[in-house]
């Protein structure tokens, strides 16, 4: 992804700026300076860049701080914050209930992934337990139908279209109603993609709109789609009331700049990422974890509260420690397991780690992953303090694993799972080898100012 470079780019120009041994207006310049170009780079809107430059000026005044003031912990904060304010608009889309019929319209243009998108949305809410729905309201383009059924088809999601109606308004007033009656929560309508200067389609769009009275009109928006995607985001929020944006491709070369002008142009959140053409590869977009990994600081915001949150005050440096230096040994999970147990509910800090709160910790069933997790300290009490400090797969052999089990009482299937378990969390855990670590005493304000 293409955003990491702007990321790093901007990272590179604060920690220019760190190493300044005085920051001044003109160490200041220089960095919003290299700031600006990057982001120019990555295509945002140039209105918006200077905007935003303007804002940091305002808010970071050098000879209103007070000396003693950390003046780069300051401006490190207001282009956080300034970051945070280009994507986030203030007001959260509208959320569909489960169990409550919403009608959600896709609008975008022709080859920006809407369709894909749609099923992807489709499925994402499927597999929490919604009853999601398709409807094929894009008459224009040939073959539209089709592909949306074979999507659906695969997704097992029920879908409506015609191959034969040419009207787009009145296939998608049928198929809201056909899924209303069939109780379905989340009845997705697929429009025709369409280009700014085209304006019959968007008068087209326009009456599906006012026809289908969607709760939600989400523009989908292609990350690669550069300076102009502010203008045809706004074309798009001039015609219907967009409340959402999703930004696909955000796996490929884009710059993606283009997504800070949508939101921008629409004034509506980011919902969604789409990263592969694939149907699991959608995430939901937070603003702050976004900015804060943009920034080279890894998802600290999230991660530092659980951590303050779980483990006791005393290990937290240990701990972070470690993990950056990649080295998760089953002794660091026996200590997280205690914590764990001693907090009462569980998972909380393993639960924003991908894969870990799903398999090992499945919500509503505490009770079974708490027995579970006793079980694997049980055993890991019958290991050595070689087995338990070291990082190394190899050691567990055949021998030390029938060792275990026989000294654990639990069969040799057992031990296997619990080291298996293991590899999977070292795996997870090893993305977090070479995060910079805040110093101690800065690790609290960093996260409550990340957190502001
Ligand atoms: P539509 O014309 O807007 O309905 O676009 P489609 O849904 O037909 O998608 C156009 C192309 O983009 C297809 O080849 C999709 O597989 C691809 N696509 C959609 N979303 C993504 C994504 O997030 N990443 C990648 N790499 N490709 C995507």
């Amino acid at each position: 992804m293409v955003l990491a470079q702007l990321g790093g780019s901007i990272s590179r120009a604060i920690q220019q700026m760190s190493n300044a041994t005085i920051i001044d207006e003109k160490v200041l310049n220089e960095c919003l300076n290299e700031i600006t170009r990057a982001l120019l780079q990555a295509d945002v809107q140039f209105k918006l860049v200077r905007e935003m430059q303007t804002n940091i000026k305002k808010i970071v005044n050098l000879d209103d701080l007070a000396a003693g003031h950390n003046k780069r912990r300051i401006i490190q904060q207001a282009i956080f914050n300034e970051l945070c304010k280009m994507l986030d608009p203030g007001k959260p889309s509208f959320t569909p209930k489960k169990g409550k019929p919403s009608v959600i319209m896709f609008v975008g243009l022709q080859g920006s992934g809407k369709t894909t998108t749609c099923t992807k949305y489709a499925y994402y809410h499927q597999k929490k337990g919604w009853k999601p729905a398709l409807v094929c309201a894009d008459t224009f383009r040939a073959g539209a139908f089709d592909q949306l059924k074979q999507n659906a088809t695969k997704a097992k999601i029920p879908f409506y279209g015609s191959y034969t109606e040419s009207d787009p308004v009145r296939i998608a007033v049928e198929g809201v109603e056909t899924f209303k009656k069939e109780n379905c929560d989340l009845i997705i309508v697929d429009t025709s993609g369409r280009h700014k200067q085209e304006a019959a389609l968007f008068e087209e769009m326009r009456q599906v709109s006012e026809a289908t009275k969607p709760d939600l009109v989400i523009f989908v928006m292609d990350s690669s789609i550069g300076q102009a995607a502010f203008d045809q985001a706004q074309a798009f929020k001039q015609s219907v009331s967009v409340g959402a944006v999703i930004v696909t491709k955000m796996d490929g070369h884009a710059k993606g700049g283009g997504a800070l002008s949508a939101v921008a142009a629409t004034k509506s959140p980011v919902i969604f990422i789409g990263t592969g053409e694939h149907m699991d590869e959608f995430e939901v977009f937070d603003v702050k974890p976004f900015v804060s990994r943009l920034l080279g600081m890894g998802d600290w915001s999230g991660f530092m509260d659980k951590i303050h949150e779980v483990v006791p005050m005393d290990q937290q440096p240990e701990l972070l420690q470690k993990l950056s230096e990649g080295n998760f040994t089953l002794r660091i999970m026996y200590e997280q397991f205690q914590n764990i147990l001693k907090m009462g509910p569980i998972g909380q800090v393993f639960s924003m780690l991908p894969g870990f709160s799903s398999e090992l910790m499945p919500k509503g069933r505490e009770k079974e992953s708490q027995a579970k997790i006793k079980r694997y300290m049980t055993m890991m009490d019958s290991m050595t303090n070689e087995e338990l400090d070291s990082s190394n797969p190899k050691l567990m052999n055949d021998s030390r694993i029938m060792r275990i089990a026989r000294g654990s009482g639990r069969q040799v299937r057992e031990v296997m799972e619990m080291l298996e378990e293991y590899k999977r969390l070292a795996k997870i855990w090893s993305k977090m080898k070479g995060l910079k670590i805040p110093k101690k005493g800065e690790m609290s304000a960093l996260s409550r100012n990340m957190n502001a």
